[in-house]
């Protein structure tokens, strides 16, 4: 059967909406009686045009973004929003604040580094990045240029539930791995970026949604494509854009409304999150989170089994019978299951299924 689709918990890249992957190879070959692939159309040609605003106003429409802000899209993934942030709106003598949650915010507190004063304004390293931190624990200045978090800790498995305010302050949030997983409201934020691969669509396009007045308090001594001014004054279209990832973010953005929205789909997330949850809780200490229960994320659902010989044979027969992508990230070892959007609640099901009979064979 060619349509039977893998048990995908990949982390990243990782699972599409089936029926977006087969609209998308409906239309492959010839887009809208164009006799050509969107793909292989002019980024400028009236059809992918067409394709790129409807994908803007889609995101604006189930994100209630206000007006004053710009959605660009951009590449060179999560990682360049690392380098553009700073690089726009720092010099050595300002300073910003970053939240250390996780390896992601290590690497962007790391690269702002090169370009201004960095504070860390809390962090759980200690703790291996267990929990996020308590909103009372938060320590920034309010002449720093921002405050930077990870809102959702792909290798640890946490996720931030309240966001905190930081008044006059832009908050600056990587949303890499749970943007669209549920409803967020935009105005908190100064910028929010996402590399695409896990809830957007496939690789090669980056979300950003920039306050305006930002763009124009931005360095402007810096190279053109790392300007964000320079991407907001020309539609994101300044050079040629990933029109095929941009064609498939538009599409996953519909296939989200049908599905009811961002409200309905976080609902559906934390079903399919509980099935899991609930088999490690209810286990008697034979599997274990590796996120304290308040952080837990619902997106990256981090474990152990509490035998190192019996974690190995339970990735082993998980692969065995279908399981994609269960291993934790190589810096960290143990089990994760992405459990992102368009991975459904029966592949969910079938594992928490696996696992129960696992522990019931093996204890
Ligand atoms: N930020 C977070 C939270 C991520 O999970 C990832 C990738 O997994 C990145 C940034 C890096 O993204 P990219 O590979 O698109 O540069």
């Amino acid at each position: 059967n060619s349509t039977k689709r893998a048990y995908n918990f990949n982390a990243g890249p990782s699972a599409l909406p089936i029926e977006v992957i087969q609209k998308a190879q409906e239309e492959l070959v010839n887009y809208n009686h164009s006799g050509m692939s969107i793909m292989e159309m002019s980024h400028r040609s009236k059809d992918y045009e067409a394709v790129h605003n409807d994908a803007i106003a889609r995101l604006k429409s189930l994100y209630s973004i206000p007006d004053n802000y710009e959605v660009l899209f951009l590449q060179g993934g999560g990682s360049l929003q690392f380098t553009m942030v700073p690089m726009n709106f720092l010099n050595s003598d300002q300073t910003a604040s970053y939240i250390l949650t996780g390896s992601w915010s290590e690497k962007a507190f790391k690269e702002a580094k090169l370009f201004g004063q960095i504070r860390e304004a809390a962090s759980t390293k200690d703790n291996d990045y267990r929990n996020i931190p308590a909103l009372e624990e938060i320590q920034f200045s309010q002449t720093d240029s921002y405050v930077h978090i990870t809102s959702n800790n792909t290798i640890y498995g946490t996720q931030w539930k309240d966001f905190p305010q930081t008044g006059g302050v832009p908050l600056v949030a990587d949303m890499s791995s749970d943007i669209l997983s549920k409803p967020v409201d935009v105005s908190n934020f100064g910028i929010i970026y996402a590399g695409a691969q896990k809830n957007l669509g496939p690789s090669g396009v980056t979300v950003v949604i920039i306050r305006k007045d930002l763009l124009e308090k931005a360095n402007t001594n810096i190279p053109t494509l790392l300007k964000y001014s320079t991407h907001a004054e020309a539609n994101s279209l300044y050079n040629t854009p990933p029109t095929f990832g941009i064609y498939m973010l538009g599409e996953v953005l519909k296939w989200v409304e049908e599905k009811g929205g961002l409200e309905a789909i976080e609902s559906n997330n934390e079903e399919k999150a509980k099935l899991i949850y609930d088999v490690i809780d209810c286990s008697n200490g034979f599997y274990y989170g590796h996120a304290h229960s308040e952080s837990r994320s619902l997106m990256n659902i981090t474990f152990r089994v509490s035998d190192e010989n019996l974690e190995k044979q339970f990735l082993a027969e998980a692969r065995e019978a279908g399981f994609i992508g269960l291993n934790g990230h190589r810096s960290v070892g143990g089990c994760r299951a992405s459990t992102y959007n368009a991975v459904p609640y029966e592949t969910c099901k079938a594992l928490a299924d696996f696992m129960v009979a696992f522990q019931n064979k093996n204890s």
